[in-house]
């Protein structure tokens, strides 16, 4: 049976650069301003602060990525609370936490979440009207999973 989460018309945003493209963020959130300003937004902790001083909107900020921030978000995508993600990663250099770079990358797969990796894509995300709108997103059915077979374990 497919179920449906349901993304509000104010929506609960992440956003997350590494170092390298904060400035394609910032330039990306300024141009955005009016509309981020409709949105509850997150961020990891240095991205947050600048973004934060920046478009003088408040934003709940979680550890700095390498430090945890990564996974704190991931934990917002498991438990369903958070509804898109812009998500500035950089190609070009090897991250400290490349393991939860990747894992939060799997987890929009794993749970049908939106996600902007790159400017062109959060404009085409943000010109969508189902930002003003509110969006079912189509939820994977993991109960076949969460009832398979398990190996037989060894009985003392
Ligand atoms: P930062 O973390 O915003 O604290 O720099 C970003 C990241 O995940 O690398």
């Amino acid at each position: 049976m497919a179920s449906a989460r349901i993304l509000p018309i104010n929506k609960k945003i992440a956003l997350v650069a590494h170092d390298n493209k904060k400035d394609e963020l910032l330039e990306w959130a300024m141009a955005n301003k009016s509309k981020l300003a409709m949105h509850k937004l997150y961020a990891t902790g240095t991205t947050g602060k600048i973004l934060e001083e920046s478009l003088g909107q408040y934003i709940t900020k979680f550890l700095s990525g390498p430090l945890g921030g990564d996974q704190q978000i991931g934990a917002m995508i498991a438990e369903g609370k958070l509804d898109i993600m812009i998500f500035f990663w950089d190609p070009m250099e090897a991250q400290p936490h490349d393991p939860d770079v990747k894992a939060l990358l799997r987890l929009s797969a794993v749970y049908n979440l939106p996600i902007a990796c790159n400017a062109a894509t959060a404009d085409f995300l943000f010109s969508s009207p189902f930002m003003t709108e509110t969006y079912e997103a189509e939820q994977i059915d993991y109960s076949q999973y969460l009832k398979r077979a398990l190996p037989q374990l060894d009985k003392q």
